[in-house]
């Protein structure tokens, strides 16, 4: 007897399977037979898209954080997402409390632990170099094991202050001697310039912001891709969206995605004020926005599932397969015209685009609330 038993689940490439769920982990899938049975069954009659939980890379939810700040369910299960990553809002000192806050949170929770010790208090945490402290950021890793699952590193002129390149010198010596944890880079306006991030790089390591339409962004003028992003990627470097109130560019994201630069994961940058004013609203808008820029489902799917558990080491999580966290996304693509906007202000029309309506955590269902309200889940 199984705990949860969906029947008929559509995945993204558009066949039908029946997931089975056990104490958590995904015990069976495929086509099972009629007699298997569960204590709840939810029969989605091909009618309902599933995939592994969505896993957002990029978010604020650190309530307390005094610029960007949310909840994590309302960045989280709220609009269908099973987990997400805090990018830096805080650091060695406030990311025991972090801890504890998110013990409550029905979402999955795990953070990039800003470099300095201040997380993101001030927008400028990297202008002195001396809130960057080796020890505490490793006395920070050893206390919060399975929390903090990286680090991060804010290289941006308004961030960096006079500190050029220096920052993240010390990023990747630090992600040295912590065990070649996840670097996660923003990029944002130079100095420093983006080459000289760039070539700092190693396989694994994650630029965040990736389609920003900044003048030190990825792309030449010209509109070809930089050199040194190109080597950067052929070492093994990783591309994320990190989309943000400032930091997504319709234009470079297209011009990118033509020449094969498609994002390796797709994440929302969200916290509260993004979140209700635009641009980014939810993890699912920003997902719908890739569909207008040559996308499929499987790859934008893909960027939230395998790629993120990937890049984010979370071995458990990504995938539909028996073993696996039973962390899943349900979700309808509706075909009707919405209008999208970037972080620039331009607008695109798409065609179609995402609804979350359930997040599954760990075998327990949780509907959004267009899934309350929808016909699937009421006979
Ligand atoms: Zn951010």
């Amino acid at each position: 007897m199984y705990d949860l038993l969906i029947r008929q689940a559509k995945i993204p490439d558009g066949s039908l399977t029946d997931i089975a769920i056990h104490s958590g982990k995904i015990a069976a899938i495929g086509s099972l037979d009629s007699s298997v049975t569960a204590n709840r069954i939810l029969d989605l009659h091909g009618k309902v898209f599933v995939s592994a939980g969505w896993i957002d890379s990029h978010v604020h939810c650190y309530i307390k954080s005094p610029i960007y700040h949310d909840e994590p369910d309302l960045v989280g299960i709220a609009s269908g997402v099973t987990t997400v990553i805090d990018a830096g809002s805080t650091g060695a000192n406030d990311v025991d409390d972090f801890y504890q806050q998110t013990r409550q949170a029905k979402t999955n929770v795990f953070v990039f632990l800003n470099i300095a010790r201040t997380g993101i208090v001030t927008q400028n945490e990297l202008a002195d170099m001396a809130q960057i402290d080796k020890v505490g950021v490793r006395d920070a890793i050893a206390r919060n094991p399975g929390f903090i699952i990286g680090i991060k590193a804010r290289m941006s002129s308004s961030v960096v202050g006079q500190n050029g390149i220096k920052p993240l010198v010390v990023a990747k010596e630090i992600q040295q001697e912590n065990a070649g944890l996840p670097l996660m880079v923003h990029i944002g306006n130079n100095p420093p310039d983006l080459d000289e991030i760039a070539d700092l790089l190693t396989s694994g390591d994650i630029i965040t912001h990736c389609y920003n339409g900044k003048p030190n962004r990825i792309l030449s003028p010209e509109g070809v891709l930089r050199g040194s992003i190109k080597r950067a990627l052929s070492r093994g470097v990783l591309l994320d969206v990190g989309h943000g109130s400032a930091s997504f560019s319709f234009e470079v994201a297209e011009l990118a995605i033509q020449q094969g630069i498609t994002p390796h994961t797709i994440s929302s940058d969200i916290y509260c004020r993004n979140r209700i004013n635009g641009p980014v609203h939810s993890l699912a808008a920003v997902m719908s926005k890739f569909f207008t820029v040559g996308m499929s489902l499987e790859q934008v799917i893909d960027c939230v599932t395998c790629n993120a558990a990937d890049a984010l080491h979370l071995r458990s999580k990504g995938r539909l397969e028996v073993g696996a966290d039973a962390d899943l996304t349900l979700f309808e693509l509706q075909h009707a015209p919405k209008v999208f906007l970037d972080s620039e202000g331009f607008s695109v029309t798409g065609e179609h685009h995402l609804v979350p309506l359930a997040a599954v955590v760990a075998g327990v269902t949780l509907f959004t609330d267009e899934g309350r309200s929808n016909d699937v889940f009421k006979c």
